[in-house]
């Protein structure tokens, strides 16, 4: 993988799929003014396709729709309409099926956030600062399918928020098990999403398909390529998945077996030493740091702390030893953006700076 050591000379055109929904609504807000990307097209379904944004979208954030936006008319859901090369996919899984090969047929990079693909061998499964050198399947996934244009898969949110723990941990000690149960917010599933007499002071034991996501990804994220493909991490996830009436930040609490043992206060020091791939560091959406230890006995808390890094940062608290395993610990991120939008934008940005975006 190449490594561009400044930004493009011009900004890159990109589209945003499903750009009116909750994560569509994030991708806007963080590409409006993006120092490499220019927002080109906005598509949707045929409900919305035709109106001006801001009558098409129920915008759902505390600060103003941008202008720009406000009057950019939305697009349907077919290559021919999108200009760009790049297109950010935020489509509910229903609609990615069929349009997001579709697009890539066309010759476009797909940066999606659907379900769909993401288990595919020949489809990179990317955390920036984790696994950057899956893209280097890319080139297989072309060959296999025909395709000039490409898909790149974002993990769920509470796989990614999972992974990015394990992955220091994983690399310093091998880890042999994983147990992993979640307290998802209400944003996870998307706008309207869940019904405020089900969720208001209640948990919701129960997130459809959601543990096995959870636990197949993860794999995916900490395994290897070989020969064009992914092999996923051979250790076992146990995942158990719960809805709670929280706006922003999936919380989860794991405990994890070690290959190599350690105690807790060394698995505290790997979390807070690890910065992540070189590469990812410099990238406009990159934190400052990609993990953060929190020592207060109490966090982390999404109400407090969702935000830490743009929301791009993952809060670890509650290092501990398990008696049954050898450490837990709590772990803490903005769904919508580092288990979405956020995460998308920084793959855009890792693909762009490794010259493996057009002709960058
Ligand atoms: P959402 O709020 O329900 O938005 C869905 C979007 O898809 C809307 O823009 C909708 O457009 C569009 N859409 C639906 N059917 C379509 C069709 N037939 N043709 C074209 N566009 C269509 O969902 P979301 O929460 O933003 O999630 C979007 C995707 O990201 C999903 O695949 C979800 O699983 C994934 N994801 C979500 C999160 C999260 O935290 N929310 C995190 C990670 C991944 P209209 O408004 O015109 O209907």
């Amino acid at each position: 993988m190449s490594n561009r050591s400044s930004p493009p000379e011009r900004r890159v055109r990109v589209a945003v799929l499903g750009a009116t929904g909750a994560v569509g609504q994030s991708f806007i807000r963080l590409l409006a003014n993006h120092p490499w990307f220019e927002l080109s097209e906005l598509v949707a379904s045929e409900r919305s396709a035709g109106r001006p944004y801001a009558e098409a979208a129920r915008w759902i954030g505390a600060d103003p729709m941008p202008e720009r936006i406000a009057t950019m008319m939305v697009q349907p859901l077919t290559p021919d309409r999108v200009t760009a090369d790049v297109v950010f996919s935020a489509l509910d899984s229903a609609a990615a099926g069929d349009a997001e090969p579709a697009f890539a047929r066309a010759g476009k990079t797909v940066l999606t956030n659907a379900k769909n693909y993401r288990m595919d061998p020949d489809v990179p499964l990317v955390i920036a600062e984790v696994n950057p050198s899956h893209l280097d399947i890319l080139a297989a996934q072309r060959k296999n399918r025909g395709w000039t244009g490409a898909i790149v898969a974002n993990g769920n949110c509470a796989s990614i928020v999972a992974a990015l723990p394990l992955a220091p941990i994983h690399e310093r000690f091998g880890i042999s098990k994983v147990m992993a149960m979640t307290m998802q917010a209400v944003s996870g599933a998307g706008y309207p999403g869940v019904a405020s007499l089900d969720i208001l002071g209640n948990v919701i034991p129960y997130i459809k398909d959601e543990e096995p996501k959870i636990e197949e990804e993860i794999q995916k994220f900490l395994g290897r390529t070989n020969a064009g493909a992914v092999e996923s991490a051979a250790f076992p996830v146990s995942a158990h998945a719960n809805r709670v009436a929280v706006e922003h930040g999936h919380t989860v609490c794991m405990s994890v077996e070690l290959k190599t043992k350690a105690s807790a206060s060394d698995v505290e020091r790997a979390l807070s030493e690890w910065r992540g791939a070189d590469v990812a560091q410099k990238l406009p959406s990159a934190p400052e740091r990609a993990l953060l230890v929190a020592t207060e006995p109490d966090r982390p808390q999404p109400r407090r702390q969702v935000d830490t890094g743009g929301g791009m940062t993952v809060v670890v608290g509650r290092v501990r030893p398990d008696p049954i395993f050898d450490v837990k610990l709590v772990a803490m991120g903005h769904n919508v953006i580092r288990g979405a939008a956020g995460a998308s934008v920084l793959n855009a940005e890792l693909m762009l700076q490794c010259g493996l975006l057009g002709d960058s």
